[in-house]
């Protein structure tokens, strides 16, 4: 896209001006964002023109913003109009492509993915129309998916560069196995959310979503719980919690990430989110993963190896207990206690029995 060729011609002020020179002059000479770009979708050639600009914008900005931030381990950018596909292609025939979550309102449009090197990152076309939108909120909207996106890029390279320099301490075992999907998931949202913060971002969209997990998986792992009561299948009941109670850490990441880069805390932003995670106690695991998560970004560049995420452990274990699955250490693996609650007593058994719940 030629800098010249703006549709508005009015005069822009001397200090506008300057700083417009800079960015274009760091757009072509020092670019943070180096790597193709690929449409495979139903717009043209100047909304793509104008949907990569505005990519390559951001990681300029963010770059200037935080000068730790690389993006170079960015290999590709694809939109696509079949997301799912999309991913697949990106990941290749060597590794299974990630499939977007199917839990309760944790749509997904965009993802970093691994391929060969390095990483690229697959959205669906949608954010890249809206990255082309006149309209603000539209825009907004995409930025952050943007943002959000290159942070996990981001990230990426600072734990890779750690895994090089300690080959040796980047795998979990025993007991930490169980913990450590929710940890790493956690974590990654958090970091993503917490550094694409700002004006264009929508806090609330995310503490909605925290809100409508928690009591949508509440429920369903109340109800495995149950079953498991009768049928003593505990391989089954794990198959069923774990991967949502996973889901609940991911969604813990990204609602702490927004009130991290906001500044507030839940308590502030949410309460009636904070009324929700009270009742159902999980305010504890809550309090626990964010405080953890905070001085666990604030040490970031003194990080000994990624296995430093273990200190979330603590707040991952929290999590479960409060969805009434009290994992502790146990030989290589884990012992699973799961005592009765006031959702999963003989009381609760009884009217499942008689099909009253
Ligand atoms: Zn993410």
């Amino acid at each position: 896209m030629d800098p010249s060729s703006s549709e508005d011609e009015t005069p822009l002020a001397p200090e506008i001006q300057a700083r417009v020179n800079e960015l274009m002059h760091a757009l072509q000479h020092a670019p943070a964002i180096a790597c193709p770009f690929t449409f495979n979708w139903s717009g043209n050639q100047d909304l793509a023109d104008k949907a990569s600009m505005r990519i390559r914008l951001y990681g300029l900005l963010m770059r200037e913003m935080w000068p730790a931030m690389s993006f170079s381990a960015l290999s590709a950018i694809t939109f696509h109009h079949d997301y799912e596909l999309a991913l697949k292609e990106a990941v290749g025939s060597e590794r299974d492509a990630p499939v977007p979550t199917k839990e309760a309102g944790g749509f997904s449009v965009g993802m970093m993915v691994r391929a060969g090197d390095g990483v690229h990152v697959v959205m669906h076309e949608s954010v890249a129309l809206a990255l082309a939108s006149d309209d603000e909120t539209t825009s907004d909207w995409a930025q952050s998916v943007v943002r959000h996106e290159l942070c996990h890029v981001a990230d990426y390279a600072f734990k890779r560069e750690l895994i090089e320099k300690h080959p040796d301490q980047c795998r979990y075992s025993g007991f930490d196995t169980y913990m450590a999907p929710l940890a790493e998931a956690m974590w990654d949202e958090f970091y993503a959310n917490k550094y694409s913060f700002g004006p264009w971002a929508d806090v609330r969209t995310f503490l909605d979503l925290l809100r409508d997990a928690v009591a949508a998986i509440h429920a369903e792992v109340v109800e495995a719980i149950l079953e498991y009561r009768t049928s003593s299948d505990l391989t089954k009941l794990r198959q069923i919690a774990e991967p949502k109670v996973k889901f609940v850490a991911q969604c813990f990441g990204y609602a702490a990430g927004c009130l991290a880069g906001k500044g507030v805390t839940l308590e502030q932003e949410a309460p009636d989110v904070t009324e929700l995670l009270k009742r159902l106690g999980l305010l504890g695991a809550w309090q626990t993963c964010y405080e953890t998560l905070e001085v666990l970004d604030q040490r970031r560049p003194n990080w000994a190896s990624v296995l430093d995420l273990t200190d979330l452990f603590p707040g991952c274990i929290e999590l479960f207990s409060g969805f009434g699955l009290h994992y502790r250490p146990s030989g290589d693996g884990a012992y699973i206690d799961i005592p009765e609650t006031q959702y999963t007593g003989p009381l609760q058994i009884a009217m499942k029995r008689l099909g009253l719940t």
